[in-house]
This record gives structure tokens, sequence and C-alpha cells, in this order.
């Protein structure tokens, strides 16, 4: 079994519940569910259209505004952006283009033109994707390829604390969530990139690409 993140061979048991089991990599400390696990596209693509992430939607908008506030904080106007997973109903699309901001999206069920993947970009926003990735280290490298020097990475993911609060977590539970980040994670992606990752209350990381 090899990380799916950093592709390192060494994992250590991290949990089991009554649905899955998960393991730690020793190296980047990535928690992941064993590909045994992985939902199929269709069971997928089901779950997915149960989100709710309507553009007309406050509530769901304040949730986004805690990546789209200090993410733009720190962008130029008419920066260029990618919203990568952006879902059903891209509401943070409509709230940075509101702002002033070019930005296309992606989405492989939901806006499958892969076209905007060829370009590059003044920053990427990823909100609730990552956990879904069941290869995030290929996945997150394409992104940061993707952006020019200065531009900016926006995760929002939760985190994971420990052990113990893990096993009471209810992000766990759901079964597309795959791969899941603690801070040290982070931390180890961005050193591998010289970038320090920002952290925003408990599930925003921004990374900015130096060169
Ligand atoms: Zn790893």
């Amino acid at each position: 079994m090899h990380c799916p993140l950093c592709g390192a061979s060494g994992a250590e048991f991290f949990h089991r519940d009554g649905q899955r089991e998960y393991l730690r990599c020793v190296d980047c400390q990535l928690v992941y569910v064993p590909p045994r696990y992985f939902l199929d596209l269709e069971s997928e693509r089901a779950e997915y259209s149960l989100h709710e992430n309507d553009p007309a939607d406050e509530g769901y908008r304040g949730f986004l505004s805690r990546l789209a506030t200090p993410l733009m904080e720190r962008l130029p106007g008419n920066a260029r952006g990618l919203d990568f997973g952006c879902g059903p109903g891209p509401a943070l699309v409509a709230m940075l283009r509101e702002a002033g901001h070019d930005v296309s999206r992606y989405d492989p069920f939901f806006f499958p033109d892969r076209t905007p993947l060829s370009r590059r970009y003044d920053f990427i926003t990823a909100t609730e994707v990552v956990e879904h990735l069941h290869r995030p280290g290929e996945e997150l490298e394409r992104l940061w390829a993707m952006l020019r020097p200065g531009g900016w990475l926006g995760i929002m993911t939760k985190l994971v604390i420990d052990a113990n609060a893990f096993a009471g977590w209810h992000y766990k539970n759901d079964l597309t969530h795959v791969s899941f980040f603690s801070r040290d994670t982070w931390t180890w992606w961005g050193e591998c990139r010289d970038a320090r990752p920002v952290f925003v209350g408990n599930d925003v990381i921004l990374l900015r690409r130096e060169r």
C-alpha cells in the first residue's frame, strides 16, 4: 500500500469503524482509506447531487466566505482563477466573479469540459474537494503546476486533529471522503514546494506559489 499523497510505503493503522479502516502515512501524515472502500462513479455522483451549493443560498455563501474573504484579500484586481471541483451549483464562482475576478470552473461530474485545465491561473480554489480525491498527490500537483508564480491555492477541507477526535468525527462517515489532511500534512506538502501554508480558522488553507 502506497500513500496516495506522497507515495511512501509506510502506513500505520489509524482507526476502524463499522464501515471502513483508516491508515495514516508515516511520512506525510495523511489519513486515508484503502482503495477497496472507494465508491463506484455512479454512487459518487448520486452523493454529490445531494450536496447543496446553490449560488443564491445565503447560508452557503457564508460558509464559502471563510475561504473567499481571506483569499480575495491576497489577490490583485481582475485576477484569473479556477474553481476546481465546483459542484452542481457553483456558488463560489459567482461570488468571485461578483468581486471582479475572471473565474473558470471545472468539475468532473457537473462541468467536465477539461479546457480550463490547460490554462494558468492567479488563483485556484478547491472547496470540500481534497477529501474526495482518490489520488490527492497527483491532483494537487496538477493544480500547483497550473498556478502562475505568485499565485494562490485556496483549499477548504476539515482537518484531522488526532485519533481520539477522529473516532467521533462525522466527517469520516461520508463514504465519499477518502483522504483526510491535518495541519502537519499541509505543512509537509508546502515544504516540498517552498510554500508555508496559511491556516485560517479550522478548515481553510492558503498556499502561495513563489516561483
Ligand atoms: Zn504520505
